[in-house]
Parts: structure tokens; C-alpha cells; sequence
């Protein structure tokens, strides 16, 4: 199973590397290789990308800021991210279009969802940045938003782990994999793979998400194929 048209939610971490902060280029240089093979096989590919490798509202307003205000800031670290992905996308060949959720004219386009599926029908990829704009939501409910705006068949979340456990399985080694489980599942044992917000819309919009490792080469190729890597969330 190939599918025709996915969101890649990337979280800022898959972006860093192994650095503590910030981007890596050679990551971002690699993610993007990947991406257009899997463009090049005739998918349609939109991209949201997270900002907590720069920063994250929740931690800023931990430290005493204002939470919206924070989160502003959060949001604008991952219009840098989108950026930087077009760069490396359009340096790997593939055409790239940056809409942003809050307007910043003299470096990307505005969100508009039918631009945003026309430039998907000529084999562009878009790269939604900004979040979705409002404070006190994350990239990962703009990724189910958006999928559900765009019609895309699965949501495909790269980060880095390679599933969704029961536990941490970098605290228990012991922590089992789930292969597939249901958004129901994921809900009612409080599983913190996505927020609720982000399963509550997915479920609702019949939208599959994929969760794998970013940092395994060739990964996003293997689950746009419809390969069995990482965990499926599924009704
Ligand atoms: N954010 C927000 N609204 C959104 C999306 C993101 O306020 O619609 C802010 C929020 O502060 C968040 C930060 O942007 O902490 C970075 O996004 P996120 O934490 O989702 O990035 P990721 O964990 O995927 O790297």
C-alpha cells in the first residue's frame, strides 16, 4: 500500500541531531534526501515541523513568562525550522512552498488550504510552519488539523523513537512496543505519543498515524510504501 497523499509531522528535535539545541544541517540535509525519493515515487508530501529544539512555550512560561507570549516565541522557532527544511529540500531538487500560520509575507506564503493543496497537486511540498497560529496548542494537533484540511491519508509522526511504548524506554529497558494500538488505547491509558487534542482529531477524522525513528535512513521511504516500521494508531 502507497498512499497518495501524507503529513509528515517532524518534531524540532528530529532536527537537532545530537546537538542539545538548534539544527544540525547535515540532519536536516539527510531528512530532505529522504523526502524526495519519496516524492519522486509520485506522494504527495506536506510537512509540519515542531519548534522544541529552539523553543517551547511550556518551558518558557515554567520560568515565569507569559504562557501565550511564550508560546508566540515557540511558534516563530518553527517558521525558522520550515525554512531551514525548504532550504534543504530545494537543495535535494524538490520544489518546496513555506505557508505559515501567522503572516510573514517576505518569507513564506500566507496558509491558505486550497494554494496549499494546488502547490500538493503539482508536486510541491508544503511545508506548513507557525503552528496553527493560537497559542496553547502544539505542532502536533496542527499536524492532525491540517491532515483533516488537506485530506491526507495518514499522519506519518518522525521523531526519535522508533514506536510507541508503554513506558519510557529510555528509563525502562523493559518497555514493550506496540506494534498497532487504538486511539481509544492511546487515550484511556494516557499513552504520551501526540496530545489528546491531536488523537481526539485524527480518530474523529479516520486519520492513521504512523509513529517511527527519523534518524533510521530510508524510514520515511519504508512507511510512505506502507512498510511495517514503528507503531500504527488505527479505529
Ligand atoms: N506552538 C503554539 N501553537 C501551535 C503550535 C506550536 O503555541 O499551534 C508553540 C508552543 O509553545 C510549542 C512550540 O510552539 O511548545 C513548539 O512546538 P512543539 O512543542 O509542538 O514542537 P515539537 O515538540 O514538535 O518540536
Amino acid at each position: 500500500m502507497t498512499y497518495a497523499r501524507a503529513l509528515i509531522k517532524l518534531s524540532g528535535e528530529a532536527l537537532m541531531g545530537q546537538q542539545p539545541y538548534g539544527i544540525d544541517p547535515a540532519i536536516v540535509q539527510s531528512i530532505a534526501e529522504d523526502i524526495s525519493k519519496v516524492v519522486s515515487t509520485g506522494t504527495q508530501i506536506a510537512i509540519v515541523v515542531g519548534g522544541g529544539n529552539i523553543f517551547r512555550g511550556l518551558k518558557g512560561s515554567a520560568a515565569g513568562m507569559d504562557r501565550a507570549t511564550a508560546d508566540y516565541v515557540g511558534m516563530l522557532a518553527t517558521v525558522m525550522n520550515a525554512i531551514t527544511l525548504q532550504d534543504g529540500l530545494e537543495r535535494a531538487g524538490v520544489p518546496t512552498r513555506v505557508q505559515s500560520a501567522i503572516e510573514m509575507q517576505q518569507i513564506a506564503e500566507p496558509y491558505i488550504r486550497r494554494r496549499a493543496i494546488r502547490h500538493l497537486e503539482k508536486g510541491r511540498v508544503v511545508v506548513f510552519g507557525g503552528g496553527c497560529g493560537n497559542p496553547f496548542f502544539t505542532t502536533d494537533t496542527t499536524s492532525a488539523l491540517r491532515a483533516a484540511e488537506i485530506n491526507a491519508e495518514v499522519v506519518f509522526k518522525a521523531t526519535k523513537v522508533d514506536g510507541v511504548y508503554d513506558r519510557d524506554p529510555k528509563l525502562f529497558p523493559d518497555a514493550i512496543k506496540y506494534e498497532n494500538l487504538t486511539f481509544q488505547e492511546v487515550l484511556s491509558k494516557e499513552i504520551r505519543v501526540m496530545d489528546s487534542t491531536a488523537i481526539a482529531l485524527c480518530k474523529d477524522n479516520k486519520i492513521p498515524i504512523v509513529v517511527f525513528d527519523i534518524f533510521q535512513p530510508g524510514n520515511i521511504s519504508k512507511a510512505v510504501a506502507g512498510a511495517s516500521i514503528g507503531s500504527r494508531i488505527s479505529n
